[in-house]
């Protein structure tokens, strides 16, 4: 639910201001706009290149150079064949509804809690809980079917409305039908009833790979397919080492059905992906999990969503995984290592939780994943999906290929293993079943231990078994007991073979980008229309601006000079030598969040000292080129904080002159 947002600082929080902020300074505008646009694709400008450049530097550092993890750039463009296999090309869906009026397509599950929503602000405000919006009595009133109207509910339907939006995650397509039925959900545009939700596939299809081959493809939803086709390569690289973890950064596709919330639901956007390899045996436990065990999470649990309630737990991700919160220590590990990511790029460590998927919401393979979500605006958005995928990827993949996705392991102690054999009377068999032999012998092959020895019982009582057999004989074939036996063996194993399981920590940089920005935005007190941006310097889009203090030619040289010290440093740095005055280029610079300036007077034209001015307590030192460059390089790089820096350079006091 949307939450009620205030800055810390300055006036109430303005979603409208901050996205004409972000829009008007080009850190993201939307794509195609002089040709109307198309929805869902956004461009990022020189802010927002430098800050999602700045942000994913971090991310090779913080987990790919951290955890030494083997990094992997795959096409785009991925063949039908292997979409097929990972249930991409079957399961990939979100549910839509159509309004059969209007033509619009609205997504079924946006379109519950949308309307749920409206009909809890629309109780609260007849109950003076909120603050209700003061329309312009002069506006004619448009009829709007979704919008908050101000209805008081009985608490019983409160309390049930709450309890379907704190679960709203884990309804089907048919139990989403059944309560747009039961709570009469109408497009609110229109008012209209929808359509019963029907699945859409959300991957863009590509009619043919080259021109003349028949070879369909998609572009890809995630870059984690890239990452398991590469498996034993990477193994191999590894030195058949295990565990390890694999990390890919590019672009992922999506159609989404209603793109919606800016950069938050869009069509096109960047994915950073780790896989980590991890053994399944022993109970997933990771080498440096000791080092984050005492780091504490806001954590919303399954339970206490089925219970229909959000409250949030916090407890240490030691804690968590003792008591099977989180399932093991990789999962805890990672979510660990988001949440201290997450904090160095600035995000306010009160505005970040993780969510456990509930049963229906998580594939059926997984065994167990939490969302890293970050408060907006929009309400607390998955930003980060971190999912124990089991093994299920590597399997699939191999056996579509053949190929040995597995890890053969040396053992140190040969292991005498007990397992369930069955055996076809190869003499019989082929004479029995003809042209359908092979069929039968691949079912026969297919059967897991369990069901090995369930049906070794069956055998034994009745003399036969039916084993389930795609296109033959009404897909229903009988053995009898001198066609196969099913019996325990026992054998001595050396090598240990076994398919990793998968720990996949899955990032959205727009969304993170977006949810950042909203974080680390406020307005100065006192002047209200200054909006900051605190960016932790080390990802700020610019790290410093040069001033000179007007356009007076002796100011010149000692800007370039200044500027070819940063530029060996590596520092990117931005002149801004417009003819506002000093104040209004500071206040422009803020709206960057660039975290540093210095500024050149005429006093540097005597003694060569500059003042350096920090963005956020607008508070200078000055000092000479060199002191005031290395600060500059140290805060940057995060070895020196700007107390430390204030500690050790002499304090300047000047009166802001702002217009
Ligand atoms: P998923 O594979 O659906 O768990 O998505 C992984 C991550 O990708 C999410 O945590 C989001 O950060 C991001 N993401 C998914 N869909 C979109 C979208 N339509 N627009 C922007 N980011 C998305």
């Amino acid at each position: 639910m949307a939450p009620d947002m205030t800055t810390l600082k300055g006036k109430p929080f303005s979603r409208a201001e901050i996205e004409g902020l972000l829009r008007r300074t080009l850190f993201y505008t939307p794509s195609f706009e002089i040709y109307n646009g198309v929805a869902g694709f956004y461009d990022y400008g020189p802010p927002g290149c430098a800050l999602n450049a700045n942000i994913i530097d971090l991310w090779r550092k913080h987990f790919v150079q951290e955890d030494n993890m083997l990094e992997v750039d795959c096409p785009m463009i991925t063949p039908h064949e292997i979409l097929q296999t990972s249930g991409h090309v079957d399961r990939f869906c979100d549910w839509m509804v159509k309004d059969p009026k209007s033509g619009e397509i609205l997504r079924a599950d946006h379109l519950v809690e949308q309307v749920l929503e409206a009909r809890l602000k629309g109780d609260k405000e007849a109950r003076g809980q909120a603050t209700v919006q003061v329309d312009d009595p002069k506006k004619k009133k448009k009829k709007t079917h979704g919008a908050a109207q101000a209805v008081k509910l009985d608490d019983a339907m409160v309390q049930e409305i709450e309890e379907v939006l704190a679960k709203i995650d884990n309804y089907s397509g048919p139990e989403l039908g059944e309560l747009m039925e039961k709570y009469d959900i109408r497009n609110p545009a229109t008012g209209n009833k929808t359509t019963a939700p029907v699945e859409f596939n959300l991957m863009f299809q590509i009619p043919n790979i080259g021109p003349s081959s028949s070879l369909r493809g998609y572009l890809r939803p995630e870059t984690a397919q890239g990452q398991f086709l590469n498996f034993a390569k990477l193994l191999e690289y590894n030195n058949g080492r295990m565990p390890f973890a694999s990390a890919s950064i590019g672009k992922s596709f999506r159609n989404e059905i209603s793109p919606r919330a800016g950069l938050l639901r869009v069509r096109e956007f960047l994915m950073c992906e780790i896989e980590h390899f991890v053994d399944p045996e022993g109970g997933k436990k990771h080498a440096r999990f000791h080092e984050v065990a005492d780091i504490q999470l806001n954590l919303l649990n399954r339970d206490v969503q089925l219970s229909g309630k959000t409250d949030i737990t916090r407890m240490s991700v030691g804690e968590a995984v003792e008591k099977k919160i989180v399932d093991n220590e990789t999962l805890g590990y990672f979510l660990a290592r988001i949440q201290l990511f997450l904090h160095e790029i600035g995000c306010n460590p009160d505005k970040i939780r993780f969510r456990q998927h509930m049963a229906s919401e998580m594939a059926h393979y997984a065994a167990d994943c939490w969302d890293a979500e970050l408060q907006t605006s929009y309400g607390w958005i998955e930003c980060v999906g971190c999912a124990d995928r089991a093994a299920y990827d590597l399997t699939v993949h191999m056996k579509k290929t053949g190929q040995p996705l597995q890890v053969k392991e040396r053992l140190e102690e040969p292991r005498t293993v007990e397992f369930w054999a069955a055996e076809t009377a190869k003499k019989s068999f082929g004479p029995r079943f003809r042209k359908d032999a092979s069929a039968v012998q691949a079912a026969v092959d297919a059967l897991t231990d369990d069901l090995k020895e369930k049906l070794s019982l069956e055998l034994k009582d009745a003399g036969k078994i039916t084993l389930n057999v795609p296109g033959v004989n009404d897909g229903k074939v009988e053995l009898t007991s001198d066609l196969i036996t099913i019996e325990r063996r026992t054998r001595t194993d050396n090598v240990r073979t076994y398919t990793p399981n998968v720990v996949e920590p899955s990032f959205g940089m727009g969304r993170i980008l977006y949810a950042l920005c909203e974080h680390v935005y406020w307005s100065r007190e006192g002047d209200e229309s200054r909006a900051v941006l605190s960016f932790p310097p080390k990802i700020a889009p610019i790290s410093v601006a040069l001033y000179p203090l007007s356009s007076h030619a002796d100011f010149k040289p000692l800007i370039a000079r200044l500027s070819t010290s940063l530029r060996k440093q590596r520092v990117h740095f931005a002149v801004d030598d417009s003819s506002a005055s000093i104040g209004k280029r500071y206040s422009r610079r803020d709206q960057l969040g660039t975290p540093f300036h210095i500024t050149v007077d005429f006093e540097s034209v005597k003694n060569m000292t500059f003042t350096l001015r920090e963005r956020d307590t607008m508070k200078q030192v000055r000092a000479g080129e060199k002191e005031i460059v290395e600060a500059v390089v140290n805060m940057v790089n995060g070895d020196e904080t700007w107390e430390e820096v204030q500690g050790r350079l002499p304090t300047f006091e000047t009166q802001e002159v702002d217009e």
